[in-house]
């Protein structure tokens, strides 16, 4: 990694869009093959007795590493362009691609939209524009995708720019922040370099828009905050908690406080990459040991936060959603499961505070009896288990989440404050 401006980007669309064979080609294209997978194509080649490096070996390594499943979202994917390191979060093909990208997203700063030329927008693009909008992603780079399916078509591409942008204007996504670019990610069109199978596009090929995205808010002075993704227990060292930090620091020596689980103890060690470290900062995926807490006394969902100025437990709070897909209308005292940091737990909607007109922001109707889709209101949320949760005004990284019933995300919204 060079010395540039770090950023995190992700990548959504649609299912089978192409994202992964697109994070492939970015990787291929930046020179940022791993290691192991340079070397494990070497002596595959040397047995069939074929020389080069060929795209599809980064093809065969991300269908493996999806197929592991999990692990793909601590193994973050990395390249570099002349303006920044890229971090790809929300990896694609993760086996729960809409929750990982809630827990991740509010992290991204930028993204990039694939849409296949040939399929047009579908449902899971509308579903990951509408969470990128409400979870707060600064530009949306659109990749319509496939342009060799289409035969570089220039009516075919211009139909599904508009297909977008309408999606986006429903969404009230300014579209001055994004940018479009027809590409084939398989063939490498306009990728790192201008393909002369679309000539009459003249934009920016992908790797210079991404050089264009701004540079990402510097981090807030906000306090520790560490949601625990995994409690592990290894052998000589005890009990590791795992996870990523959100905002501030973690030092070794620090008193630290776990909740809603509500223990504390003093940080013993810390952990990256299988290296002690004696601090971490925002982003680093870190595992820890704290003094005096054991296996049994914290658990996923838990944050992990200063001792003297823990992680808040909401006794109820009050949030703006925005429905999306809900087979009906949402009423007082539905519960369903709320999804925020590494925490799922069952909320029941106590009342439904304010409907908020969403082209004005202005408050449409006080105290309905119900919101539907395209709604977007203030509730207040009782959880039925503690749980830790922050305003996104104060803590924005621990202030979003997604609500999540009957298999898919029906909303997502935002912290407006906390009664604990
Ligand atoms: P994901 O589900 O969005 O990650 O999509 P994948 O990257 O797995 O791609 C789905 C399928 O589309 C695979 O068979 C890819 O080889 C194919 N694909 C992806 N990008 C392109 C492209 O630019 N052109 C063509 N012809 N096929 C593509």
């Amino acid at each position: 990694m060079s010395d540039e401006q770090h950023q995190n980007l992700a990548i959504i669309g649609h299912v089978d869009h192409g994202k992964s064979t697109l994070v492939g080609r970015l990787l291929y294209e930046t020179g940022s093959v791993p290691e192991h997978v340079i070397e494990q194509h070497k002596e595959e080649a040397e047995e069939k007795g074929k020389g080069g490096f060929e795209f599809a070996y980064v093809m065969d390594n991300l269908a493996e590493e999806r197929e592991r499943g999990v692990t793909i979202d601590i193994a973050h994917q990395e390249f570099s362009t002349d303006a920044y390191d890229f971090t790809i979060v929300d990896c694609p093909g993760h086996r729960d691609f809409v929750k990982n990208m809630i827990t991740g997203a509010s992290q991204a700063d930028n993204a990039v939209l694939v849409v296949a030329a040939d399929d047009g927008v579908q449902p899971q693009t509308q579903e990951h524009v509408f969470l990128a909008r409400t979870l707060g992603i600064g530009e949306l780079i659109v990749a319509v995708n496939k342009m060799d399916l289409v035969d570089y078509s220039e009516s075919d591409y211009k139909q599904t720019v508009e297909e977008v942008k309408d999606l986006l204007n429903q969404v009230r996504f300014d579209t001055e922040n994004a940018s479009f670019i027809p590409i084939s990610a398989f063939e490498g069109d306009n990728i790192a370099e201008e393909s002369d199978n679309t000539g009459w596009y003249d934009g920016d090929i992908l790797l210079t828009a991404l050089n264009n995205l701004p540079a990402p808010e510097p981090p807030t002075d906000a306090p520790l905050r560490l949601p625990i993704q995994d409690v592990y227990t290894i052998s000589g060292i005890g009990t590791v908690p795992v996870g990523r930090v959100e905002t501030g620091i973690l030092n070794t020596g620090d008193n630290v406080s776990f909740q809603p689980s509500d223990v504390a103890g003093e940080v013993k060690t810390v952990e990256m990459h299988h290296e002690e470290v004696p601090k971490a900062e925002p982003g680093d995926n870190v595992g820890f040991n704290v003094r005096g807490v054991g296996k049994d006394d914290i658990r996923r969902g838990d944050v992990c936060g200063p001792a003297e100025d823990p992680p808040s437990v909401a006794e109820t709070f009050q949030a703006q959603i925005v429905v999306m897909q809900h087979p009906s209308v949402i009423t007082e005292g539905y519960t369903p499961v709320f999804h925020a940091h590494t925490a799922q737990v069952a909320c029941t909607v106590e009342s439904i505070d304010k409907k908020i007109d969403p082209s004005s922001g202005e408050v449409a109707e006080e105290n309905p009896d119900f919101i539907q889709n395209g709604d977007a209101a203030v509730v207040t949320v009782r959880p039925q288990k503690p749980l830790s949760i922050e305003p996104s005004s104060e803590i924005p990284e621990l202030g979003s989440f997604a609500i999540r019933d009957m298999g898919q995300t029906i909303a997502a919204g935002k912290v407006l404050s906390v009664n604990e």
